[in-house]
Formats: C-alpha cells, sequence, structure tokens
C-alpha cells in the first residue's frame, strides 16, 4: 500500500506465544520434584522458546527432597542432580525466599507472566480429630522428619526421647521413615546430611519399642516393600506382627491378590510372625485394625493411647474401610507420632478444595469454583494438584500433563512484545517490597559452605538452618566479591 508515495511498512506488534520474538513467561511456585520436573518438561517442548522464573519460599531449593526425603536415603536424593542441571539452563532463574501469596502476591504473578504453575506441595497435616492430639509429647511425623532433616522451620523443635515406648500412628512410608530412623543405630546415620543437633539427640535416645498403629488391614498398609525390608534388616532391630493380624478377610483376599506390592507386604510381615522375636534390642511392632480414639496424659505429657480394635467394611466400590467394634485398650507411651498424610494449604488469590485439600484442577489447569478452567493461564503439579500420594518419580508425569495443557493453551495465541526491561522488572518488584531473593549463584555458595561444613564433621553436608546465618554468609561472599 502507498501513502503519499511512500510505502508503509506495518509493523507487526503481535507474535505467536512461545516464538524467537516473543518468548513464553512462565512462572513455577516451588522448588520441589514436581516444580523441577514441570521446568524441565517445559525445556524439552521443541520450537518453543521460553523463561521460566521459579519461586520458592524458603531459601534453598529442592523442596522435600532436601526436607523430607531420610539422611539414610542418600540414593534417592540424588535426583537432585537432574534440577540443578535444569536450574543451570540459561533460560531458569530462581528465586529463593520468595514467598509468593505475602511478598509477591499472585496478582503480580498474573501481570508478569503468561503462565503460572503452581507447585508449592503440601504444607500442613491431615488431623486425627481425637482427645489428646495436641498434648506435650504427640508430634506430627512431619515435624520429626522437618527438624532431623534441618528445616529452618523446625530447628528449635524438642522431642523427648527418653521414653522406651513410642507409638507411630499410620501405614504409610512417612510412618516407616519415622519407625526406621528411631530404631536404627544413630551411628549409621552420623556420616549422612542429618542435622547435628538430631544426631546428638538420637544418640541420646532411649526408645526401645516403637509400636506402628494401622487403622486397617495389612494388606491395605501403604508403606511399600522396600521399607519394611529395610527396618526388618536393621541389626539388632526385631519386626514383629500379631498373627491374628494377618487373618484376612474376602475383600482384603481379593485386595491382595490384584496388588503385587501388598502381596510382596504380607509375605514379609507373615515371615515375621512365624519368626517372633529374635532377641533385638529394639523392636518394631506392627498392629493392624487399631485406631488411637485418644491420647492420654499423666502430669501434662503423654503417657498412653487408647487404642480400638477395628473391623473392615467394603463399600458397594469395593473401597474397604475400618470401623471401630467399641472395644478398646489403654496403651503406655511415652510419645506419639501422627503420620496420617499430608495436607495441602490454600494460597491467597487462587481457588482451593477444602475437602481434598489441593487446588481444584483438570489436566494440570486450574478450575474455577464453578468447575470451568479459570482462564487466566493458571496450572498445579505435584501434591497440590493430585494430592499427597506418590513417590517422587511419579511426579514425573504429572508435570507432563500439566505441561501438555499449557503447550495446548498457547497453539494460535499471539501477544505483544515483552519490554525489554521485564526480565528486571521481577528483581525489582520483590527489591520494591524490601524481598532480597536467594539466587542459584547464591546457592552455589550455600551449597559449597554446607558440603565443608559438613566434611569438618566427617559427614556428607551440614545444613545451615538459621537464615539469618545464610543472609550473613551471602553478605560476605558478596562483599568480598565486590572488593575482589
Ligand atoms: P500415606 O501413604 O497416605 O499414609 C498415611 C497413613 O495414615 C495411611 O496408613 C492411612 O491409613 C493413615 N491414616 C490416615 N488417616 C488416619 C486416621 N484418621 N487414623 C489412623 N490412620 C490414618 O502418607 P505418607 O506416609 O504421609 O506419605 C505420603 C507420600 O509420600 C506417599 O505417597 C509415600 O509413599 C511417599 N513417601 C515415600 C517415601 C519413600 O519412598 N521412601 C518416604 C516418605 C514418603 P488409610 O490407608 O486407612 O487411610
Amino acid at each position: 500500500m502507498t501513502v503519499g508515495g511512500k510505502i508503509a511498512m506495518r509493523t507487526r506488534t503481535h507474535f505467536p506465544l512461545g516464538s524467537a520474538e516473543r518468548p513464553l513467561r512462565v512462572a513455577i511456585v516451588g522448588s520441589g520434584p514436581s516444580g523441577f520436573y514441570a521446568a524441565d518438561a517445559l525445556f524439552k517442548q521443541k520450537g518453543v522458546h521460553l523463561r521460566i522464573d521459579m519461586f520458592e519460599r524458603m531459601a534453598m531449593p529442592y523442596g522435600l527432597v532436601r526436607y523430607g526425603v531420610a539422611p539414610d536415603h542418600q540414593s534417592i536424593k540424588r535426583v537432585i542432580r537432574s534440577y540443578e542441571r535444569t536450574a543451570r539452563d540459561p533460560r531458569f532463574r530462581f528465586f529463593g525466599n520468595v514467598q509468593v501469596g505475602r511478598d509477591l502476591p499472585v496478582e503480580q504473578l498474573r501481570q508478569h507472566f503468561d503462565q503460572v504453575v503452581y507447585a508449592f506441595g503440601c504444607g500442613s497435616d491431615r488431623r486425627l480429630g481425637i482427645p489428646g492430639e495436641d498434648l506435650p509429647g504427640s508430634h506430627t511425623a512431619t515435624a520429626f522428619v522437618a527438624w532431623y532433616n534441618g528445616h529452618p522451620d523446625h530447628r528449635h523443635d524438642r522431642f523427648d526421647l527418653s521414653g522406651s515406648r513410642v507409638a507411630v500412628v499410620g501405614v504409610g512410608n512417612v510412618a516407616m521413615d519415622v519407625t526406621r530412623i528411631l530404631v536404627k543405630d544413630p551411628e549409621d546415620l552420623a556420616s549422612t546430611d542429618i542435622a547435628h543437633y538430631a544426631l546428638d539427640t538420637l544418640r541420646q535416645s532411649r526408645i526401645k519399642e516403637v509400636l506402628v498403629l494401622g487403622r486397617r488391614g495389612p494388606v491395605q498398609a501403604k508403606f511399600t516393600p522396600k521399607e519394611i525390608l529395610e527396618i526388618g534388616s536393621l541389626p539388632d532391630v526385631d519386626v514383629m506382627v500379631r498373627k491374628r493380624d494377618l487373618e484376612l478377610d474376602e475383600h482384603s483376599l481379593d485386595e491382595m491378590r490384584a496388588k503385587r506390592p501388598a502381596r510382596r507386604n504380607l509375605q514379609y510381615m507373615m515371615e515375621r510372625a512365624r519368626l517372633g522375636s529374635q532377641g533385638g534390642s529394639r523392636r518394631v511392632l506392627l498392629q493392624f485394625l487399631a485406631s488411637p480414639v485418644e491420647i492420654l496424659a499423666t502430669d501434662g505429657r503423654v503417657s498412653a493411647v487408647r487404642v480400638e480394635r477395628n473391623r473392615l467394611v467394603a463399600d458397594e466400590q469395593g473401597w474397604i474401610r475400618s470401623v471401630g467394634t467399641g472395644v478398646s485398650e489403654v496403651v503406655p507411651v511415652d510419645l506419639v507420632f501422627r503420620s496420617v498424610g499430608y495436607r495441602g494449604v490454600p494460597l491467597p488469590g487462587i481457588p482451593f478444595d477444602e475437602r481434598k485439600g489441593v487446588v481444584p484442577s483438570a489436566q494440570g489447569r486450574v478450575l474455577s469454583r464453578r468447575g470451568e478452567t479459570n482462564g487466566t493461564g493458571e496450572y498445579v503439579v505435584g501434591w497440590i494438584k493430585r494430592g499427597p500420594t506418590g513417590l517422587i518419580g511419579t511426579n514425573k508425569g504429572d508435570s507432563a500433563e500439566t505441561v501438555r495443557s499449557m503447550m495446548e493453551d498457547i497453539r494460535g495465541r499471539e501477544a505483544g512484545p515483552i519490554s525489554a526491561d521485564a526480565d528486571r522488572s521481577v528483581s525489582r518488584l520483590l527489591l520494591d517490597r524490601g524481598i532480597r531473593p536467594i539466587r542459584f549463584s547464591d546457592w552455589d555458595i550455600i551449597d559449597r559452605e554446607e558440603q565443608e561444613r559438613g566434611r569438618r564433621r566427617g559427614k556428607l553436608r551440614e545444613k545451615i538452618t538459621d537464615p539469618a546465618e545464610v543472609a550473613t554468609l551471602l553478605d560476605v561472599r558478596r562483599r568480598r566479591a565486590a572488593v575482589g
């Protein structure tokens, strides 16, 4: 077209989202496995140009891999290496020490990013809802786990291990972790990355017996065979099961036939029931069809738990649940660990399903209260999407599903150019709010320092648990770098 004899140049103001001219800007909230698997899946999308900013409430990355996986399960923690590779991609930025919803409202994330992925997991615990649950000496298993893993929020927790008998409520893998740490020889933890204060406490422990209570039967136990076998293989530790707890009703028999892990668990428990006590100095007593209905105190501290005997009933869908028989006994215990599952915590500004404790979603797309995709480019992955189930690897497929939805949603969409300043604007926004984020290069400094501190103590790593110490360490290094 000519205007006044000159050719009018049509400047294009919109480009395909994800093109070189208009890269897709993605925020990921949470730096645990599901967040990193989402980032990895996004980077693997062919022909899609994108940048990822990951926000993490804690100063350090890796969420439950750092603060949840047991210190004697270092092989599981090795997945961090692949997350590290993702974090070093030039298209990736890490912002630790930033709590979305408090330091950075979700509205601002929506303004700055084309798509936001919530990967913040389940920050709380399910409750038993029984009298005495909050007595001194009754703890959540997750607090104990976070404490021995050097989680800054739990470094001041205290666990009195001076008694001889502990009850662990629940028969999932967290219950197995807690049980194992309680009965294991602490010297076998000494060279790991366990927090030094936890190791000291475990060295003083007088616990001789861990009573593990499963409300349903042995077939419905959620622990994986590997975990129970690991406890059974600990030197000087007996795993004991009552024979009567292993008698199966017809529904459990059907369930067992259909589930290989349940068969292996049962086989193992039958073997242990047959063997009985082997004279170990510490023992784990697995009890099934047993629900705590009250935690009792003496002088204001846990001294016993009232345990009700259950029976199993199956509903029309075949789901087997436990029902109390009204028959109960009082079992003296010195400590209770409630290990009945995690629970999601709502994030201000995004929908939340109170009943399920998750963000409602379909194929990873966040749904509005009316059950519609809310159209704001918001997604979920991991536990806050599907609930607190599955192993670390389960998150890979889960995150891939969400990323497929994200890619479908940008197909054919165009957007205006990003301002040259866009990358800096997030950092500036945080600075304006007085937040000093921890970047991945900062984490490298902390990582090296923790490993060095570990070496000095003859262990893999000594985690820095005091946030003030992290800030001081980074200040010193930054000052030195500025001078140098
Ligand atoms: P989980 O596997 O869901 O186990 C929770 C346990 O609590 C179940 O036995 C459940 O029994 C019981 N429970 C729930 N409410 C109860 C109540 N009111 N009274 C008595 N018992 C109750 O959860 P988790 O152990 O917290 O583990 C979370 C996820 O992390 C799991 O997928 C787990 O495999 C994974 N994880 C893996 C590892 C590992 O691989 N080493 C380590 C830790 C965690 P019901 O079955 O009857 O509901």
